[in-house]
């Protein structure tokens, strides 16, 4: 019978009523006493709370004689770190502490001197690396052992059970401060000021006399770490600790194995046990957990329990499964998966340590990885994709004219650019892949060739792999992991909706990107690009004659093609979208931007469009702009050009009226003062004039404003008056804010950020202060002079998770994201709602 023993302050016998707290003591240390209170047989344990452990790290002292006296005379301990999430990581565990000449001695002669010799050399290998750095070498040869330990620390191996505790904590307690150590928690999601506690348990030896029972240590869970599902993973090894089962030869199957021995089978009585212990955790701990369980003498002891290592795939699934089986709300399932995991499912990425030469390496700027064979123009990409050839397409930067070849690419890669770039937009819309601002490669289009960053040169066709998660660029082929949407994701999301509280859009210019935002639930469309439905080269040609026109008539011409194929794309967009609202912006580049860059482009161009090279020459030039992003684009070209606005408006309405129940929402791009929205207004009610009129049937349609300028944002009291829902272009605004261009800024971002002068890549991450202060002034005054006014956002921090908890806070009614982000963006709301 133990005795309740007298510990120094900041330890804390784990007892089923003693104060075990998370934040003082760590998840490890509350999860054991969960455990004792289960009833479940665990060896005695002393918890140390955060606040002692770091005054170790400072080289206070704790009185370990009484910690020891805890466990009786001659008990050998282990130390375990017990930080706040197991996630965190920490120290490695230190086994067999107390171990010394003397009990070496008398467990020599109770279990054998091979066998006490291991647990001997395996604290001393322990010990010397976490108290001194030490690798005293892998032969169990103690003399040697001690003697290098002594010639590399200066000082002998110490005998004391005590000063070996006192040191073995104290080395943990640093390692814990360690600057590598700090990075890695950080990666891991732990904040600056996680803290570590630590346990000391009795040990358990799993090392015995075979003659008095059964002796050995296994891990096993109840679930597939990969997908969730039930299956019994682990296994056991005879005469061994910790978790030596999961590398140690002979180590036996736990179920019954057609490949060798299994627990079940040898030790039936134990297995049981074990499923007992699984399915304790799992309703009342109501986690899907990993025992980690030691025999000793015949007898079953657990010794740690942590929730199963889960890929997001699997971390759906347990979630959905253990609020099915009514172990825990619906609710609770949708706060245990991360919004942004999701990404992992929604892409293919790279098999986790797969390798792989990297060769360059930029922005992360659309998730997902690709495989596929170097090509460097659009035009390469496009051949490849009518060969069935994965490619990926490298460029300096992406044009409109290279949104053909995107379209037909496994993934993109630029050397310059951001995350809001041409790019970076488009590749993200597609779902694909794509790495931006890659600035350590160079290309030489001309030779085919791409030099990367070590100076090694890919030559056009070559293998490269693009790991849109990571930003990285690699050499040839490596293995992928395949996205994976089961039925457990869409419950999963089917929650997250009954809760959330704002609503998700998606920005969808084509309809198989429609499709995409359709089945993952956006709903609507909160923002059409109707730019990037004229590079196909039928339309663009057309586009280009309109361009080119000399007169109003010739125009008009042009325009009465497009219009027909206008009118297809929208027809097929509320097909699609099933009575769900779509919001269609009117065109917003510049105009130089369909046309070919180049002279020989020029010179094709004004041959197949029948005009004189030079006058084509002039017309281009005439058109291009200084600064063309803040030149004649949105709704200034559709106040110079007022036909091209018509045209789209008619396309819209006519799609809508023949369809019947759809009432569209049309928007005004890039608006600075209220006057642009009136013009644009007028025009576009004549239009709906005569479509009700020619067609007979009722139409009707929202009219909004695109929020892109920060006067816009200033004046949204007035141009609200004039609007009926309000859509912040983040993108443009922040662009504007800062007077920091979106495609240049890549080439300085990092450096800035490195530097701490912007916390982030502004276009990545919604700058609350500058930006975000734009956002409220406009949401707040478009509200008061227009209470139902629709607020959204629609940029690319539209799925950004702390986006969105600003948007909602703000009170935005929606926003539009990529297709792909729309199930990020619906969990995160949920997770906001939660
Ligand atoms: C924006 O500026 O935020 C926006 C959505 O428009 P675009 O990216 O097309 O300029
Ligand atoms: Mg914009």
């Amino acid at each position: 019978m133990q005795h309740d023993p007298v510990l120094p302050p900041g330890a804390t016998l784990i007892t089923p009523t003693a104060p075990i707290r998370i934040a003082a003591h760590g998840a490890r240390a509350k999860c054991l006493q969960r455990l004792i209170r289960l009833g479940l047989p665990v060896p005695r344990t002393v918890a140390l709370d955060a606040a002692t452990v770091a005054m170790l790290a400072e080289g206070g002292t704790i009185d370990t004689r009484a910690v020891l006296a805890a466990f009786g005379p001659d008990t050998l301990v282990s130390i375990r770190p017990s930080s706040g999430q197991h996630e965190w990581g920490g120290p490695a565990s230190v086994l067999n502490a107390g171990m010394n000449d003397a009990r070496h001695a008398v467990l020599s002669g109770r279990i054998g001197a091979d066998k006490a010799l291991r647990l001997h050399a395996r604290f001393i290998r322990s010990y010397a690396m976490v108290v001194a750095g030490v690798d005293c070498g892998g032969a169990d040869d103690i003399p040697a052992m001690l003697a290098a330990f002594e010639a590399a620390h200066g000082r002998p191996f110490p005998q004391d059970p005590a000063v070996q505790l006192a040191d073995v904590l104290r080395g943990m307690a640093a390692a814990w401060n360690a600057p590598t150590a700090r990075l890695l928690r950080a990666a891991r999601g732990a904040p600056d000021d996680a803290a570590l506690g630590l346990v000391v348990q009795q040990m358990v030896l799993g090392v015995g006399d075979p003659a008095l029972g059964e002796d050995g240590a296994g891990v096993i869970q109840f679930v597939d770490g990969e997908t969730g599902r039930p299956r019994i993973v682990g296994r056991y090894l005879s005469q061994s600790q910790g978790r030596d089962a999961l590398q140690g030869q002979g180590a036996l199957y736990l179920t019954s194995d057609p490949r060798g021995p299994a627990l079940q089978d040898v030790y039936p009585q134990v297995f049981m046990d074990l499923q007992h212990y699984g399915t304790l955790c799992r309703t009342r701990l109501r986690e899907e957990m990993q025992i980690e369980f030691t025999l000793q003498d015949g007898a079953l002891y657990v010794l740690d329990a942590v929730g199963v290592q889960r890929s997001t795939r699997a971390a759906l699934r347990i979630a959905v499964t253990l609020a099915t089986d009514g172990i825990i709300p619906e609710a609770e399932a949708v706060s245990r998966v991360q919004p942004r995991a999701l990404l992992n499912v929604l892409h293919r990425r790279i098999r986790p340590g797969a390798g792989g030469a990297e060769i360059g390496r930029g922005i992360a700027a659309s998730p997902g990885a690709a495989t596929g064979a170097l090509v460097l123009t659009a035009a390469d990409a496009h051949a490849a994709g009518a060969r069935g050839e994965a490619c990926i397409l490298v460029r300096s930067e992406t044009v409109p004219e290279d949104v053909l070849g995107m379209h037909a690419a496994a993934g993109i890669l630029t050397v310059r650019g951001g995350v809001s770039s041409h790019a970076a937009v488009i590749a993200r819309g597609l779902g694909l892949p794509c790495v931006v601002g890659a600035a350590g490669l160079s290309l030489d289009a001309g030779q085919g060739l791409m030099v990367a960053s070590d100076g090694r040169v890919l030559h056009s066709g070559q293998t490269v792999t693009l790991d849109g998660h990571g930003g990285r660029v690699i050499a040839g082929a490596v293995p992928l992991v395949e996205p994976m949407l089961d039925d457990a994701f869409a419950t999963l999301l089917s929650w997250a909706d009954e809760v959330r509280d704002i609503g998700v859009r998606a920005n969808c210019d084509t309809p198989s990107e429609a499709q995409t935002a359709a089945r993952f639930g956006a709903e609507g469309i909160g923002l059409c690009r109707t730019e990037h439905m004229f590079f196909e080269p039928d339309r663009l040609a057309v586009m280009r004659e309109m361009i080119f026109a000399e007169d109003p008539q010739d125009r008009a011409r042009a325009l009465a093609r497009l219009l027909p194929v206008q009118r297809a794309d929208f027809t097929e967009l509320f097909a699609i979208m099933a009575g769900r609202p779509v919001c269609i912006r009117l065109l917003d580049p510049p105009l130089h931007e369909f046309l070919p860059s180049d002279a020989d482009g020029i010179a094709a161009m004004a041959a197949a469009l029948h005009i004189a090279p030079d006058a084509a020459r002039r017309r281009a030039a005439a058109l291009a702009e200084a600064n063309p992003m803040l030149g004649m684009r949105g709704v200034r070209l559709g106040i110079a050009i007022p036909e091209i606005y018509d045209m789209q408006a008619r396309a819209i309405f006519e799609a809508a009226a023949a369809q019947g129940d759809v009432v569209p929402e049309v928007m005004i791009p890039l608006v600075s003062a209220r006057r642009e929205v009136d013009l644009v207004a007028a025009r576009i009610a004549a239009v709906a004039r005569s479509v009700r009129d020619e067609m007979g049937v009722p139409l009707e349609y929202r009219l909004g404003v695109m929020v892109e300028t920060p006067r816009a944002a200033l004046r949204a009291d007035e141009i609200a008056e004039a609007a009926s829902f309000l859509s912040f272009g983040t993108n443009d605004l922040t662009q504007m804010t800062y007077g920091l261009s979106r495609d240049d800024a890549g080439r300085f971002l990092s450096s800035y950020v490195a530097q701490g002068v912007f916390a982030d890549d502004p276009f990545l991450r919604l700058d609350m202060d500058g930006v975000g202060e734009l956002l409220r002034i406009g949401a707040e005054r478009g509200r008061r002079a227009r209470p139902d006014v629709t607020l959204s956002i629609c940029g690319e921090h539209g799925g950004d998770p702390d986006s969105i908890d600003f948007s909602r806070a703000a009170g935005f009614d929606y926003v539009s994201c990529s297709p792909f982000r729309v199930p990020v963006a619906r969990l995160a709301a949920a997770h906001l709602a939660i």
